[in-house]
């Protein structure tokens, strides 16, 4: 149990909606198991009230925390530092304190490559991957395994002109990135050339019959190995129809643990303790 007393520090995530976000349930669970004198609040901030917001953080001395929906770009101008990984992505999940400035970094993508390493740990020998979507996440995905040597990516988003963006982005990283039309020719061909599919699209969350993804289960093959970045349904249409193939898949439960571990370990400087946040995340999901 925490104690909050006078010398308790204080840890936050400022998004809006925030009273979804599991980020106080896994990080007040991982002070517990440490016996940290720390508490993680949830903040609703509204973009308008951002700038006020990060004075806030500074001057009351928040010892650092994260950032959600919809913040996760507005919040650069006002951060003294960026992190490479989150300049690169344009966007900011983790807030943390270094020689009395405050620094964004951004955790999704590095939280993602662990998550698929452990389970798949040959994965960047497949000949590139799918990204369905182009936006924060994609960006942050694409962003780390373009770092981490993947050479191919195919891109297909509602919005075009975002996936062109994210392939300019990969494409200065040395990868060779394609876009393709955001309709059923377009992914069926997405799908025959790549062997690492990964949805990152909100599709498949909410009702799933009606709003799933544009896809067929025939043009799955037992070779792909398949990701939904949706925890909550943890099987999505999309991983039950993979599945059906013979696919492997992977929902976004331990892509969520393992940013969040990355995160915890540099706002707090301790090693992240992996059983109670991971026990604490599924209590919740
Ligand atoms: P975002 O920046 O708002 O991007 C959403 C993406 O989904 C865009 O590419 C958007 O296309 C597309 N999209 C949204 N609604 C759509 C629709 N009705 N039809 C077709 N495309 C649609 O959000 P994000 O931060 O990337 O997050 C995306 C998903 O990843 C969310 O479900 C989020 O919960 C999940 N996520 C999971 C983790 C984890 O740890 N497991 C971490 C981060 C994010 P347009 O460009 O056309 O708008």
């Amino acid at each position: 149990m925490i104690s909050v007393n006078g010398n308790t520090r204080v840890f936050a995530v400022l998004g809006d909606p925030i009273e979804q976000s599991l980020s106080p349930v896994m990080y007040n669970a991982a002070f517990s198991a440490l016996g940290m004198d720390c508490v993680y609040i949830a903040l609703k901030v509204k973009k308008s009230q951002l700038a006020e917001a990060v004075q806030g953080l500074k001057d009351k001395g928040i010892q650092g925390g994260n950032v959600t929906m919809p913040l996760k770009r507005e919040i650069i101008p006002y951060l003294d530092e960026l992190t490479k990984e989150a300049h690169l992505i344009g966007a900011v999940n983790t807030l943390y304190w270094h020689e009395g400035r405050l620094w964004g970094d951004n955790t999704d993508g590095t939280g993602f490559l662990k998550a698929l390493l452990i389970t798949k740990p040959d994965l960047l020998k497949l000949n590139g991957a799918l990204l369905l979507g182009a936006g924060g996440a994609a960006r942050a995905i694409g962003v780390i395994l373009a770092l981490a040597g993947m050479k191919n990516f195919t891109i297909v988003n509602r919005t075009r002109e975002k996936a062109k963006e994210l392939a300019s982005l990969l494409e200065s990283l040395g990868a060779i990135a394609s876009v393709r039309e955001w309709q059923s020719e377009g992914i069926k061909d997405a799908f025959y050339e790549n062997r690492l599919l990964i949805n990152t699209t909100p599709l498949g969350m909410h009702s799933q019959e009606k709003e799933g993804l544009p896809i067929v289960e025939k043009w799955f093959n037992k070779e792909q190995f398949v990701v939904d970045l949706i925890y909550k349904p943890r099987e999505t249409l999309f991983l039950q129809k993979a599945k059906l193939r013979g696919c492997q898949t992977l929902n976004g439960l331990s892509m969520l643990l393992y940013q969040g571990m990355i995160a915890f370990e540099k706002w707090s400087g301790q090693k992240a303790p992996q059983e109670a946040m991971a026990n604490a995340l599924e209590r919740w999901v």
